[in-house]
């Protein structure tokens, strides 16, 4: 019988010390045979959380849209990439696809390359993407080299995070090690960092930042390829423009748990650091942050919205009404969620974004944080 993760993260400590909150994150969440993405699917109403596209079609039908105006915006050129990163269970991408089919040419030249790391995932995507011509990669260093149209939601709020907790003009880390056999966080001594020189200037004694290594690499690779070849990249995800404190957090069964008690049972996820997305590819153009529901109104969610509830009477109507506000309502994800766009120097931005105001982005009221937090806005009343 195989052991269950937490006796071999206690073992992998006994033997090598205490490990970062990103090793920790990352077998959590992806360990091949106990990681909570491999082993489930975790959303709707009967998993741990529900995502924007499980909640109303016209998310993934706005979003794919927005992507082919801005295909069309750069002189559609063929063949293209459009990638998305994290698909969940393919809803966005199978949205997208079904909306973008009249669009003359786009289907044509589309190659579908889907980044996901999870087995069982794979697997409901390649039902729910039945008739797509699709490719799967593990990361997406491995996306070819071409014009790339990407869209990642709720995607880099699953990736590792490290945190720093400020201590003098050094950083003490957070790290997961053993306690009378149980899983603990504790903190490392102090030491000087680097890297985070830059936050010395805006946090405090004790403050707690956050990094996410990986979120910087997947820009990089997304990055090269805009720049090199066109196109354009728009994230959509829980955060803000810069990471302020511990944002650490485990969702099971839509309610808060602790993090380190179940490890592998329960969604762990960080807010994303739109700012350090931004920084990690200089050589792109990144739009101002719009808020989720700003950005779908922009797009025509209210119209959408509207020719939709035609077909529809009673409880279907009622549970429309409700979706709709769900994606866009400020009391739900309409501000809680971000998106950004990125695109090479010199092209448009999709429609629904404005480049930031120069020199710097400064948040416009439309940035300005929300501290509500996500589970409350993504539980089902
Ligand atoms: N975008 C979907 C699902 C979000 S959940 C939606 O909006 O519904 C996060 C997704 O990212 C899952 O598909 C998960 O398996 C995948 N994922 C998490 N970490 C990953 C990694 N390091 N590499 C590739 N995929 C990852």
């Amino acid at each position: 019988m195989t052991k269950p993760l937490a006796e071999l993260l206690a073992q992998r400590i006994r033997q090598g010390g205490p490990i970062t909150l990103a090793d920790y994150m990352a077998e959590c969440l992806l360990h091949p045979t106990h990681g909570y993405y491999a082993t489930r699917e975790p959303f709707g109403a009967a998993g741990d959380f529900i995502t924007a596209p499980e909640i109303s079609q016209m998310f993934g039908e706005l979003i794919g849209l927005m992507l082919a105006q801005s295909w069309l915006d750069q002189g559609a050129p063929a063949p293209f990439v459009l990638a998305e990163p994290g698909p969940g269970r393919g809803t966005l991408m199978a949205d997208i696809w079904r909306a973008t089919r009249a669009v003359p040419g786009f289907h044509a030249a589309a190659r579908v390359h889907l980044v996901e790391a999870s087995p069982a995932l794979r697997r409901a995507q390649r039902e729910r993407l039945a008739g797509v011509p699709v490719t799967w990669h593990d990361t997406l260093d491995d996306l070819p080299q071409a014009p790339l149209w990407l869209i990642a939601n709720e995607f880099f709020d699953a990736l590792p995070i490290r945190q720093f907790q400020r201590e003098g003009d050094g950083w003490r880390e957070r790290v997961v090690g053993l306690r009378d056999g149980l899983l603990v966080p504790g903190l490392t001594e102090a030491a000087p960092r680097p890297e985070l020189a830059h936050r010395l200037a805006d946090t405090g004694e004790g403050e707690v930042v956050e990094v996410c290594s990986a979120a910087a690499a997947a820009m990089a690779a997304i990055g090269e390829r805009i720049a090199a070849h066109g196109g354009a990249a728009v994230v959509i995800d829980y955060g803000d423009w810069r990471s302020r404190g511990d944002t650490f957090q485990a969702v099971r069964q839509h309610q808060y748990a602790d993090p380190f008690a179940e490890p592998g049972m329960a969604d762990l996820t960080a807010h994303v650091d739109f700012e350090a997305l931004a920084r990690a590819v200089p050589g792109l153009r990144h739009s101002a942050l719009v808020a989720q529901g700003a950005l779908l109104a922009r797009l025509g969610i209210d119209l959408r919205a509207e020719r939709l509830a035609r077909g529809l009477s009673g409880e279907a109507l009622e549970f429309h009404r409700a979706a709709t506000r769900r994606l866009t309502d400020p009391a739900e994800m309409g501000t809680l969620f971000k998106a950004l766009a990125l695109v090479a120097p010199g092209a448009p931005l999709p429609p629904g974004f404005e480049f930031a105001p120069e020199p710097g982005p400064e948040p416009g009221p439309e940035q300005e944080s929300e501290t509500r937090n996500e589970f409350g806005a993504t539980t089902p009343e």
